[in-house]
Formats: C-alpha cells, sequence, structure tokens
C-alpha cells in the first residue's frame, strides 16, 4: 500500500534522507527505529506530504504523493497520523475533538458523528469519556482520543511517531495495547518507536534507519536475534 522508491530529502546543505526504498503491504506493521536524527520522522512526513521529497517516488495505494492541493487532500483522508504530543483542541469536549473533521471535511450530520464516535471511541477504550474535555484525561487517555480522532477518519493507513515517547510506564502500556489491537484488525501502520519490546513483539518488518539511510531491515526474529551491522548491534545495546 506503500511504496518509497529512491526517496532523497534535504534541509539546505543538510541530507536527511538519502535513497530510501521500502515497500509496506496492505496489513502490515512496520517499525522505524535508529537513533534521534537518523531521519525517522522525516521519513513518516514524506509518506503523507507533509514534506516535500527532493528526488525519487512516494506512492500510496497506487497513487503517487504530489505536492498539489489536490493530491494533500486526498492523501489526509486516507492516512491518518499520530504524534508525540496529542494537540486535542482543549476547549471542545472528546466527543467534538473526534467528530470535527467529520463534520468540517466529509460533511457528516450530528446524528453520523456521534455515532463514529461512539465506535471509534470504544475502539480505544474511552467511550465513556465523549463528554470530558481533554484536561480532565490523563496522557495516555488523551493519546487514546487522538488515535480515535485518527481512526474516524477510516485511514487506509496509519502514521504513529513515538506516541508513547511523553507518557510515563504505565499509561505507555495503555496506548501500546490499543495499537496492538489495531494490528490485530488489519490496519496498516508504521510507527517509529523507542519501545524495542512492542517492535519484536508487534511489528512484521523492523526497518533500523541509520544517517539517512536504510540499514537494515527484516522481521524482528531475524534482524533482533542477528543483527547484520555493527550499527544497529550498537544500537541495540543502547536500548536495553
Ligand atoms: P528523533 O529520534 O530525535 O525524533 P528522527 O530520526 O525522527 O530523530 P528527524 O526528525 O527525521 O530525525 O530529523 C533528521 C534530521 O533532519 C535531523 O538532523 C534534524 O535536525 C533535521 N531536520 C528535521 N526537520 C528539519 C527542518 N524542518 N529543518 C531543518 N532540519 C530539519
Ligand atoms: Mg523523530
Amino acid at each position: 500500500i506503500v511504496n518509497l522508491s529512491g526517496v532523497r530529502k534535504s534541509y539546505g546543505a543538510l541530507t536527511v534522507l538519502r535513497d530510501v526504498s521500502l515497500a509496506v503491504e496492505r496489513g502490515a506493521v512496520v517499525a522505524l527505529v535508529g537513533r534521534s536524527g537518523s531521519g525517522k520522522s522525516t521519513l513518516l512526513r514524506c509518506i503523507n506530504g507533509l514534506e516535500p521529497i527532493d528526488g525519487g517516488e512516494v506512492v500510496v495505494d497506487g497513487r503517487r504523493v504530489e505536492q498539489n492541493e489536490a493530491s494533500l487532500r486526498q492523501l489526509r483522508q486516507e492516512i491518518g497520523i499520530v504524534f508525540q504530543s496529542y494537540n486535542l483542541f482543549p476547549h471542545l469536549t472528546v466527543e467534538r475533538n473526534v467528530t470535527l473533521a467529520l463534520s468540517l471535511v466529509k460533511k457528516m450530520s450530528a446524528q453520523e458523528g456521534r455515532a463514529v464516535a461512539e465506535k471509534v471511541l470504544s475502539q480505544v477504550g474511552l467511550r465513556e469519556k465523549m463528554a470530558a474535555y481533554p484536561e480532565q484525561l490523563s496522557g495516555g487517555q488523551q493519546q487514546r482520543v487522538a488515535i480515535a480522532r485518527s481512526l474516524a477518519m477510516q485511514p487506509k493507513l496509519m502514521l504513529f511517531d513515538e506516541v508513547t515517547s511523553a507518557l510515563d510506564p504505565e499509561l505507555k502500556e495503555e496506548v501500546l495495547k490499543v495499537m496492538e489491537g489495531l494490528a490485530r484488525e488489519g490496519m496498516t501502520m508504521i510507527l517509529v518507536t523507542h519501545e524495542m519490546d512492542f517492535a519484536r513483539r508487534v511489528a512484521d518488518q523492523v526497518v533500523f534507519m541509520h544517517q539517512g539511510r536504510i540499514h537494515e531491515q527484516g522481521p524482528p526474529s531475524r534482524l533482533f536475534a542477528e543483527p547484520e551491522t555493527p550499527e544497529f548491534r550498537q544500537f541495540i545495546a543502547s536500548t536495553l
């Protein structure tokens, strides 16, 4: 469902992505790992068109990602993205946070929107918090609302960028559980994570980025057991 070929990206003189090629099949869970600055977030942002690329090609669901409004609008509807900071609207209820884009973008009625909100909030275990405001929720709950908000748009692909990094351990766990549930239900997901146990357990493919390149990739069972490069070996050691 995602095909990157020869993707290059620079910020001025700084080359951040060098010849990145990656194929992600429908239903697959891909974990992007690597040191700070290796280009993981940039790669995610190139996939959903948030960043223009300087070379190569990004194809999502058979369509080439272009920097024009029609292409980007289409993409935003098909790809959900969740970041470390959840960016909920503080003055809106959980329900309204989830349904806002449905009414604005999908022109759904309030009634239809509510049905969708009930469904996706149940999926993340927060159905009973529909009427709450973000500040009344824990960080983990807010992050789950952010995930529900993305799911409401019925994306074909979900991108997660270190969604648990800002959370306390016990809150991390509840967010990871939601992500694991999504994976089990067949959602295609590309996630940047520092949770190596999670990557090991849930990912079909682990992609190790190093200095803007895919340095190693493969199923976690093989990759973690037999890292081929010293860089990946060092990286694993640094996460233990
Ligand atoms: P981290 O684990 O710290 O989140 P990352 O692997 O996600 O790191 P990126 O955020 O993709 O790394 O950044 C890769 C490189 O690109 C870094 O050197 C960063 O400073 C640089 N960079 C990222 N965004 C920009 C920008 N908008 N302008 C200039 N440089 C940028
Ligand atoms: Mg990052």
